[in-house]
């Protein structure tokens, strides 16, 4: 299975009405998706979380590396490519761009054996997942306690049992919009929020503090990822369960929150953390420290099969009650292309996702899709 080729796939839509967290503007979608392509002509497919012209930029470089590797030995490429970079990719775009290879061998790697990827990561403990909608960011020209609401709502009609809204906008206006979606969507459904570290440590102390009447079941990403040290305060300092790991990369990345439980919930991003390869260590070291892992989910269809297969194989808590069940993240915010990119939708059903059980990831790459969408198409 020796590798021939590695290609980059650009995808984009401009949004009519954009929207924003409390870090991010979008006034498009942006994705970017990588097939590894071997000397027989199985293909495998990988995603970036991140920006995607410096991602393919950054698998443009690997490239060289990779071309005449065998695609089965997923360990072995994970450590040269690694390796190759250390000195000066430990983080960020070089783990991104790794994490997408990663995933698309791993899918060549179960195309050749003719096994789901979660099945080669020992076995499959479940085949569904509850899923949390992601949503309510702040869109223009509304009022967002409103807006925010009548989404979650929807939600909620659709079946979703829980659902995340976006704050870090200042307190008060947040504490307004928690207070309104809680209203809105009754006590039964649970109910996230994520700053998209919007905060400083005074204010996710203030905010905290004060939505915890809301019955919030996580606290995501109050304060910037640098600061470890905030989080820990976070967690003693307010009743809000804490959590967040979308941004760090790698068991380096992850080793200091773990071990001075800095967090009550992880969430590697399978397309940042460094793939499959990468999130399994996460995931032990969470399971040794006592740490929820729930991973984050931020991309097209591609990404959200790679986490139906990493959470299939999730050995489940000891405590076998429901809540403790990993939870899978799914944005319904607009993209067109999230679906498009596959010949079969990854949709919900009354807020319950199958998983594929298909060889690799379980998925097939509607080819047209990607010319669709490319930039300037
Ligand atoms: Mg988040």
């Amino acid at each position: 299975m020796k590798i021939a080729e590695i290609r980059t796939y650009m995808l984009e839509h401009r949004l009519d009405t954009p929207f924003e967290s409390a870090s991010m503007r979008f006034d498009r979608r942006q994705h970017m998706l990588v097939e590894v392509i071997c000397e027989d002509g199985t293909t495998g497919w990988g995603e970036c979380l991140g920006p995607a012209g410096p991602n393919a930029a950054m698998i443009a470089a690997y490239a060289g590396w990779l071309r005449g590797m065998d695609a089965l030995e997923t360990e072995v490429i994970w450590a040269r490519l690694y390796n190759a970079l250390r000195d000066q990719g430990q983080r960020g775009i070089a783990i991104t761009a790794l994490s997408g290879i990663d995933i698309a061998l791993w899918d060549i790697k179960g195309k050749r054996f003719g096994a789901s990827v979660s099945t080669l990561l020992g076995g499959r403990f479940r085949e569904s997942l509850r899923a949390y909608a992601t949503g309510s960011f702040r869109r223009d020209g509304v009022d967002r306690a409103a807006d925010n609401a009548a989404e979650m709502a929807g939600h909620a009609e659709a079946g979703f049992h829980a659902g995340k809204i976006k704050i870090g906008f200042g307190v008060e206006e947040d504490l307004r919009v928690i207070a309104a979606v809680r209203e809105a969507i009754g006590p039964e459904m649970r109910l996230m929020i994520d700053a998209n570290h919007g905060y400083d440590t005074v204010e996710a102390v203030q905010l905290g503090q004060r939505a915890a009447k809301f019955d919030i079941d996580w606290f995501e990403e109050p304060v910037v990822p640098e600061q470890i040290a905030a989080y820990r305060e976070l967690r003693a300092r307010q009743p809000i369960p804490v959590a967040g790991g979308e941004t760090w990369h790698t068991r380096w990345g992850f080793r200091e929150a773990i071990e001075t439980r800095a967090i009550d919930i992880a969430q590697p991003d399978l397309c940042g953390v460094g793939g499959f390869t990468e999130a399994r260590r996460v995931a032990d070291l969470c399971a040794l420290h006592g740490i929820r892992v729930v991973p984050h989910v931020w991309g097209t269809a591609v990404q959200i099969a790679a986490a139906l297969q990493f959470m299939a194989a999730m050995v489940p808590s000891p405590v076998r009650r429901d809540p403790i069940e990993p939870i899978l993240e799914f944005d319904r915010t607009h993209n067109p292309f999230r679906q498009a990119v596959v010949t079969r939708p990854i949709e919900h059903e009354n807020g319950v996702v199958a998983i594929p059980d298909a060889p690799g990831l379980g998925i097939e790459i509607d080819r047209d899709a990607l010319t669709r969408f490319a930039p300037g198409a």
